[in-house]
């Protein structure tokens, strides 16, 4: 595989800062709203904040990779001397809890950076976290050149582990008869 400079994005959380007004999952939501800011909902958000009532502390948690199946393990974190429920940092969007799922559809929701043509400055959520809990970084590394997956392919394969993909092509076909678009208009 091809080695080429990437830009790494990273967002860094303080914890200590975070004091839970969630503006991160409003803005969030209401960015990935198709049509842009047409509704917020914060079970769409690709960040969810998780809040400890014990020891007021709250926790913002970024939407990662899409599982197509539970893992057999289970990680359980203890800090500050208290123990969180088992899954609470994954960021996976996993076939056993709800969390990081589209509320309607159910297909997975995943951290795109807020990926946007012309490109923004900042992710929105660090935008709004006016708390400075949520900061951004870019930094340039040698790698292998991998392809990116979008968030049609993730929302395909997605689907595919639910239904199969001989269902998902017949399905597509069907529709796209329907619509009375060739199912050879998409290729280049
Ligand atoms: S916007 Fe910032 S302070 Fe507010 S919940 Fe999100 S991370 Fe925490
Ligand atoms: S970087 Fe963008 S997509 Fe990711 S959680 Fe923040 S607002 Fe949502």
């Amino acid at each position: 595989m091809s080695q080429k400079t990437r830009t790494i994005k990273t967002i860094r959380i303080d914890v200590d800062k975070c004091n839970g007004c969630r503006a991160c999952e409003l803005i969030c939501s209401a960015f990935h709203a198709v049509p842009r800011y047409s509704s917020n909902n914060p079970e769409r958000a690709r960040i969810r904040v998780l809040y400890d009532p014990l020891r007021d502390i709250y926790v913002p948690v970024y939407a990662g990779a899409y599982a197509a199946a539970e893992c057999a393990g289970r990680d359980r974190y203890t800090i500050d001397g208290k123990e969180y429920a088992e899954c609470a940092f994954c960021r996976a969007s996993c076939s056993s809890r709800d969390i990081f799922k589209e509320p309607d559809s159910g297909l997975p929701l995943k951290c795109d950076m807020c990926e946007a043509d012309p490109p923004l400055a900042e992710p929105m959520c660090v935008q709004w976290c006016l708390a400075e809990a949520l900061t951004y970084e870019e930094r340039q590394e040698e790698g292998a050149a991998e392809p990116a997956l979008g968030e049609i392919e993730i929302g395909l394969e997605a689907l595919a582990a639910r239904h199969g993909w001989q269902k998902l092509v017949d399905t597509v076909a069907r529709l796209a008869q329907k619509d009375g678009t060739p199912m050879d208009a998409a290729k280049p």
